[in-house]
């Protein structure tokens, strides 16, 4: 038995990684994919701190691999369909798809989470080329430019004010008539007169040539549609974290892993870190802090135990 098992090899997986075995604990951590998570098709990362200039994602993480694996890390690959605990024993039993279950004195889930895609022509041709997923990530890289951002819930329009800082004017398009997001972030974001709305409205297509340069948009009411020239399309319409194989009880509301400060969740010995966590700030940097945090509160329960 192991004293831990991490699962997902992203920046909260490798971190929560880099930690435990520094503290000694006997883990494994396991990946469905290839290590580096979301941050493998990121192109570059400009607000990790310790890099003056900007760093290739996929080069990022493979450095956090690597330092996980000098370290002794082992990486297995599997996909986890379940994590149970045992009442009488505290014991874990992690299911692979393939191949048996493991058991673990405690559980890191730190299998993070998929931005919702919209499913147009375009959209997965220009990803990195104009479209984009996460303003904090590119809002840098469209300073005095014309974008448009799909959506209208609270990330959207939280998003939309940090565009604000950099774009000169920003189509808010969303596909019924009343935003979903707080009254107070749309008093925010329409302040600064830098927004023109498309109510009713849905994307057809994105298109251009090496980046992205129209969207064509049809109105849900009148049928009418409409070509907009644009540098940029940010598709801020949720998240959904990777959640299916953990317990009900451990899962809020919003389809979340509920944490503590310490990233304890409901069920002690399970932690979850990064994307997959209520309140998460979907940073690179805070999954790693996540990681760090859960991997010594692991430790701190190991110690509980003896
Ligand atoms: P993830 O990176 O999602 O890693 C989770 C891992 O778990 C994945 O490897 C996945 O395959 C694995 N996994 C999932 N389910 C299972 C399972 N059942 N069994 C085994 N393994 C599993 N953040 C920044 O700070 N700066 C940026 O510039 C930036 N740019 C971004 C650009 C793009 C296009 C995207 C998509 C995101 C960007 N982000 C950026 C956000 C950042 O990538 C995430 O916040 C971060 O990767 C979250 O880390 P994580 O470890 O929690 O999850
Ligand atoms: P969300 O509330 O689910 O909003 C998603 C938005 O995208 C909605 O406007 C939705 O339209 C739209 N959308 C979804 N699928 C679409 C599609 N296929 N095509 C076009 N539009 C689509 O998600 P979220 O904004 O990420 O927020 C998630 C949760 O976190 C919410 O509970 C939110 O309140 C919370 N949150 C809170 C804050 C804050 O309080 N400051 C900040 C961020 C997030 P419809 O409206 O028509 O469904």
């Amino acid at each position: 038995m192991k004293e831990l098992i991490i699962i997902g090899a992203g920046p909260a997986g490798l971190t929560a990684a880099i930690y435990g075995i520094r503290a000694g604990l006997d883990l494994i951590l396991i990946e469905r994919l290839s290590p580096g998570g979301q941050v493998v098709n990121t192109y570059e990362v400009e607000n990790y701190p310790g890099f003056i200039d900007p760093i290739r994602g996929f080069e990022l993480v493979s450095n956090m691999e690597n330092q996980a694996r000098r370290l002794g890390v082992e990486i297995t690959s599997g996909e986890v369909v379940s994590v149970r605990k045992n009442g009488k024993s505290g014991v874990f039993s992690v299911q692979l798809a393939d191949g048996p279950a493991q058991e673990a004195r405690t559980v890191i889930a730190a299998a993070g989470a998929a931005y919702r895609r919209l499913n147009v022509p375009g959209v997965e041709e220009f990803v990195g080329r104009g479209v984009s997923f996460c303003a904090t990530c590119d809002g840098a890289f469209f300073k005095d430019k014309t974008i448009a951002v799909i959506g209208g819930g609270n990330s959207a329009l939280e998003e939309i004010h940090f565009l604000t800082n950099f774009a000169k004017k920003i189509y808010l398009i969303h596909r019924r008539n009343r935003l979903r997001g707080d009254k107070i972030l749309q008093d925010r974001i329409f302040a600064g007169g830098k927004i023109v709305q498309y109510m009713d409205s849905v994307v057809e297509s994105i298109s251009g040539n090496k980046s992205v340069e129209k969207l064509n948009l049809k109105n849900l009411k009148t049928g009418e549609e409409t070509i907009l020239d644009v540098n940029g399309v940010f598709i801020l319409i949720g998240f959904d974290a990777n959640i299916s194989f953990l317990p009900e009880e451990v899962i809020s509301e919003e389809r979340e892993v509920i944490v503590d400060m310490n990233m304890r969740t409901p069920l002690p010995g399970l932690f979850a870190a990064g994307d997959i966590r209520t309140g998460s700030k979907r940073q690179i940097v805070m999954a790693a802090a996540d990681g760090a945090t859960a991997a010594m509160e692991a430790y701190e329960y190991i110690l509980g135990l003896t």
